[in-house]
């Protein structure tokens, strides 16, 4: 049997016509089901449906054979146990920082002033910073990290941007990019090395259908 670790949402929304390409294709829609082991088509796939965050976790220790988890998520996770064979091209984004409108970003960072970042990506944003040769305090958020410069908990944010939308509602502006973001394969090495016949089809099907744009 293998098992695919999966997230709901966009990324699930995305690897659809992936799977469909190496005939695979979900018995249950994971937005309207309750469960959590999800059977298709195929009497030796299964997906999983586990947090974004945690997709990596679950192919390092080899509860799932491959799984499908954003740059942002596997950066953070450290890609551990991971073979990372294949770029999907899903679920791009921008890694910002971004700070209030009314908030002089550069004019900050030339007097050396301290700034107050909020983030779900801390070792991303310790990295960037670090490059950069910045002192920041880095304080961890798990949601809505657009409030944090709005109610004065911070000076900045790092955090994933797609059309800025979320930024704009909230008067905010992006700063600076830290770094392109889409969704890769990840496969457990243990496993490829047993199951390399099951696993190789697989993961040729989804290079084949790859959206080059
Ligand atoms: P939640 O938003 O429910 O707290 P989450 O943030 O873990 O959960 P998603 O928002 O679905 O889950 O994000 C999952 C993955 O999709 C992220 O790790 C990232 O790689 C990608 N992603 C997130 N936001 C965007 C976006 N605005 N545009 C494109 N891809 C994105
Ligand atoms: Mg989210």
């Amino acid at each position: 049997m293998i098992t695919i670790a999966l997230s709901k949402g966009r990324i699930f929304e995305e690897t659809t016509p992936l799977l469909a390409a190496a005939g695979i294709q979900s018995l249950e829609d994971p937005e309207s089901s309750r469960k959590l082991i999800l059977p298709t088509n195929r009497p030796d796939v299964r997906l999983i449906i586990v947090r974004a965050t945690d997709v990596p976790t679950y192919v390092q220790y080899g509860a799932a054979d491959l799984g499908i988890a954003g740059k942002d998520v596997l950066d953070e996770h450290g890609g551990e146990g991971l073979y990372q064979p294949l770029d999907l091209n899903i679920a791009r984004c921008k890694m910002m920082v971004a700070v209030r409108e009314d908030f002089d970003y550069e004019a900050s960072i030339r007097q050396g002033a301290r700034l107050k970042v909020v983030t779900k990506y801390v070792k991303t944003a310790r990295a960037h910073f670090a490059a950069k040769g910045m002192h920041v305090d880095l304080i961890k958020l798990y949601g809505s990290m657009e409030l944090g410069p709005l109610v004065g908990l911070a000076d900045a944010i790092v955090d994933l941007v797609s059309t800025g939308g979320t930024l704009r509602a909230n008067k905010l502006k992006a700063v600076e990019e830290v770094g392109a973001i889409s969704s890769r394969l990840v496969v457990n090495q243990a496993s490829y090395k047993v199951n390399r016949p099951m696993l190789q089809p697989i993961i040729d099907s989804f290079a084949g259908a790859i959206r080059q744009d």
